[in-house]
């Protein structure tokens, strides 16, 4: 497989390619150490690397790079591909399945996908663009399908329902004045029946429809206070009859009439008004493959026991094989050299590191001295823009992060060069607050203009300090907990909310904050939303609102896990007291959810399922069941076609073993933990 050879290729040279600091190579020379492969560690899988976890980090860092110059995006589009495209049906033959001929499909679809992406940036569909962003996605049983997002040149003009209007419908035209637009809404973009009509639509859980249709009649598109667009669904006595139902303007799923006439495939478009929603749906658009939610351990035959101390870091190239499965259609699009991520403007990562710490790749045979001796080795984008400030007077109006937007890095020639046509979005890494100095040094790259070195970036009003963090002191970026706040602020951006609560208490433990009790008051609802989404989950489908004094109460109960995690007590800092009325057991609730089953219902039900599965389901059942009952940890992975019965299959196992829970007690709790959704989804893709 193509990715596996790829793999291969950075496995095998990794013996001959190693990391170090630069001052790392000077400290070793001094020490009378002279080849490469005395120090260093060894090279992990380079970001470049489509899809592993560093790529989709990057990807996603970018893509907020891009919303803090421009905002949140405008529009959430997803595309998916037709296997009715006449393209696709006059090339393969008549006895095939377009599911026979991926490469078939790849190409069209890339095809599609670059005409569409034409047609959105030349303006002529949503107007003038600022920035595009999209995301390839192979299910492994489905079609490929694309996340787009798109910044939409608003020139400062406020989104009206009109201009929502114009770009999108969730409408059924009049088969009579436009019949093509009636019937390629019939296809493409109607949603169910479900519900009371049909309760076994895919969209179904919980006995109500997971996409909330149908919708409400809607004289006019209005924003809800959540931040939500309601669009218009006028009741206009057209509707579509499907398996004996008729379907109105409440079953449409929002699209752009043009987009579908022309493009004749799913294609929904959703407006985004809230901030707040960015970083969900940047997520969204730049989450990982389908990957085991598990952690491998290397007991094999001893063939993957450590050697030496270098193999015993952390094999990423191992890990990332291990849990990653990719489709023929996955597989192929890398073949071809097409992108899974792509965003326009591009974005410039710019390094941050102290003086002579810039890490730089050396080969095992490398004399250390000619590494030393050779001044490209210490020349990076952070060094380079001292020199460009030096030497040019017009490079002296940005910062090092907006030096990107005119000024091009020349990766060969190791220096910045004057753009120009074009720009770039400059983005520095982050740097967590922990890392002290560098922390500091990150702050002043921020906002310092024109510094020619790391002595002048420590120089303000003609003092020179002597550490970023006095530097930053006397700029007044540390004056009452400012830093932390920005800090934190920044984080927002970008984090979820469980990392935001471990670098609350980070901060807390680390920072020296002086008003802690402010801090807290300020921040708090940045924290909440994944265990606001839990409560309302858990009282579904009541529609249940929260009170504030409960979602404080239940953070201050994570932020008191995380500090007893650290060896640390919530009494120590001056955060406001939990009420105990308020308990939600969030690390259980798992368990709690699997004690909570009828087992004589689901005894009959497993009985009922039990007896429909054929030969290769029951085979499958007995050795999953085995193992789960005997205790013996397997790894078991089962694909097949859409329809062949993985999830009948996967329901028989979860309903058998959640019977048998009172006989075995023990092994059902690890069982159960193996039944998350996330795992069915993830992993098994069952
Ligand atoms: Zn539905």
């Amino acid at each position: 497989m193509e990715d596996e050879d790829k793999l291969q290729y950075i496995a095998r040279n990794q013996d001959k390619l190693r990391a170090e600091y630069i001052k790392g190579i000077f400290d070793a020379v001094e020490k009378g150490m002279q080849e490469g492969n005395q120090i260093g560690k060894r090279v992990l899988l380079p970001s470049s690397h489509t899809g592993c976890r560093r790529y989709i980090i990057q990807n996603y860092h970018d893509g907020i790079a891009i919303c803090r110059v421009y905002g949140p995006p405008d529009l959430f589009i997803t595309f998916t591909c037709n296997p009715k495209w006449p393209e696709i049906t006059s090339t393969i033959l008549e006895s095939q399945h377009p599911n026979d001929r991926p490469d078939i499909i790849v190409r069209i679809f890339q095809m599609k996908l670059q005409q569409l992406l034409d047609d959105i940036c030349s303006g002529t569909i949503f107007g003038p663009i600022l920035a595009i962003l999209y995301s390839i996605e192979f299910q492994k049983r489905g079609l490929p399908h694309v996340h787009i997002l798109v910044w939409v040149d608003k020139k400062g003009n406020e989104i009206t329902a009109e201009i929502i209007d114009a770009w999108i419908t969730s409408e059924i035209p009049d088969p009579t004045t436009d019949p093509l637009g009636y019937i390629l809404v019939s296809e493409h973009m109607l949603h169910g029946p479900c519900g009371e009509k049909n309760l076994n639509c895919t969209c179904m859980k919980k006995g109500r429809c997971s996409k909330f249709y149908p919708k409400e009649f809607q004289e006019e598109t209005t924003f809800t206070h959540t931040g939500f667009t309601v669009y218009r669904r006028r009741d206009t006595g057209i509707y579509i009859r499907r398996d004996n139902h008729n379907l109105d303007n409440r079953w449409v799923v929002p699209h752009n009439l043009e987009l579908l006439k022309k493009y004749q495939a799913h294609i929904n478009v959703e407006y985004v008004n809230k901030s707040r929603l960015l970083k969900y749906l940047c997520k969204y658009v730049n989450k990982g493959p389908d990957q085991a939610n598990v952690i491998f351990e290397r007991i094999k035959k001893g063939q993957d026991a450590p050697i030496n101390d270098q193999t015993r870091d952390i094999d990423e190239i191992k890990e990332y094989l291990d849990c990653r499965y990719i489709c023929e259609q996955d597989a192929l699009w890398r073949l071809l050299g097409y992108e899974i991520h792509y965003h326009w403007p591009p974005v410039e990562r710019l390094p941050v590191h102290l003086p002579l710490m810039n890490l730089i790749k050396i080969k095992k045979e490398a004399k250390l001295r000619d590494v030393i001796s050779d001044p490209k080795n210490q020349k990076t984008m952070l060094t380079e823009w001292f020199v460009a400030n030096k030497e040019y007077n017009d490079a002296k109006d940005l910062t090092y992060c907006e030096f990107p937007l005119r000024w091009r890095w020349d990766q060969s020639n190791k220096k910045w060069i004057k753009r120009r046509h074009g720009f770039k979005i400059g983005r520095l890494y982050y740097v967590h607050p922990t890392e002290g100095e560098r922390f500091y040094l990150r702050m002043l790259l921020m906002i310092v203009k024109g510094a020619t070195s790391y002595v002048d970036l420590r120089t303000y009003n003609g003092i020179t300090y002597q550490t970023f963090k006095e530097a930053c002191a006397a700029r007044g970026l540390l004056n009452d907990d400012n830093e932390w706040y920005k800090t934190f602020q920044e984080a927002t951006n970008w984090a979820t909310a469980s990392q935001l609560r471990n670098l609350f208490t980070t901060m807390l433990t680390y920072c020296d904050l002086k008003d802690e009790t402010q801090f807290f008051e300020k921040n708090w609802t940045k924290m909440i939303d994944d265990i606001e989404k839990q409560l309302k989950l858990k009282y579904y489908p009541i529609n249940y609102t929260p009170t504030e004094a409960e979602l404080q109460d239940l953070l201050l109960q994570e932020l008191e896990d995380i500090f007893c995690k650290n060896g640390q007590h919530i009494e120590n800092y001056k955060l406001p007291r939990r009420s105990t009325q308020h308990v939600l057991d969030t690390t259980n609730r798992l368990i709690q959810e699997e004690l909570n089953y009828d087992i004589k219902r689901l005894e009959e039900e497993a009985n009922k399922l039990y007896l429909k599965l054929n030969k290769e389901q029951k085979e499958a059942f007995h050795t999953i069941i085995d193992s789960v009952i005997n205790n013996k940890s397997q790894f078991y992975f089962i694909t097949g076609h859409g329809g062949t019965g993985k999830t009948f299959l996967w329901n028989t196992i979860v309903s058998y073993l959640r019977a048998k829970k009172n006989s075995t007690n023990s092994c059902i709790i690890r069982g159960s933990i193996f039944i998350t959704p996330k795992w069915t989804h993830c992993s098994f893709k069952i």
